[in-house]
């Protein structure tokens, strides 16, 4: 495994001192990393800052990964953006020795002198991002009706909302009448 990935670090040090731990800030891009309605686009640059420490057993990372995203909102069918900011703690196990005492999944492996993060970003980002985004948190949406964006003002088709949630905030808008 060669260090030209972005998010593959160089660990001789800490193999070779026992409990020594090691600073790191990796950026770069990564393909791929899309759910239903979401994604952190190609051109998206991921930061991951942490310390590796050399632990009984193998490696371990704690970390931040932050990384804007995009999607469609699931009410208006507009752009929305967000940054996600995932704080982790995971195992890095040598692959000759892990490979039998933990089931897959538990850890990650490595080997050599190199530390690849990719799979265990891919991993954080894809369970993190969202899977029904919304554009605001009182986004309207669109009338069922016309499909006019109400975000922009009522449409004036007089067609009763179908989202319950908004019929009852209609109801408080009339008591301010
Ligand atoms: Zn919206
Ligand atoms: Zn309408």
């Amino acid at each position: 495994m060669s260090l030209k990935h972005p998010f593959a670090m160089g660990i001789t040090r800490l193999r070779k001192e026992p409990a020594s731990v090691l600073g790191f800030e990796l950026s770069g891009r990564m393909d791929d990393l899309r759910v239903a309605s979401s994604c952190v686009g190609d051109d998206e640059l991921i930061d991951v800052v942490g310390i590796a420490e050399s632990v009984h057993g193998g490696i371990l990372i704690t970390a931040t990964i932050s990384a804007g995203w995009k999607g469609e909102c699931r009410r208006c069918l507009g752009v929305a953006v967000g940054r996600l900011e995932i704080s982790l703690r995971e195992l890095f196990e040598r692959e000759e020795t892990g490979a039998q005492r933990f089931a897959e999944g538990d850890t990650y492996p490595y080997s050599g002198d190199v530390l690849d993060l990719q799979e265990m970003i891919k991993d954080q980002v894809l369970l993190e991002l969202p899977l029904a985004p919304l554009c605001k948190g009182d986004c309207k949406g669109l009338c069922a009706t016309c499909g006019k964006d109400l975000n922009l003002g009522p449409c004036g088709c007089g067609s009763t909302p179908v989202d319950l949630g908004w019929s009852a905030l209609d109801a408080l808008v009339d008591k301010d009448r």
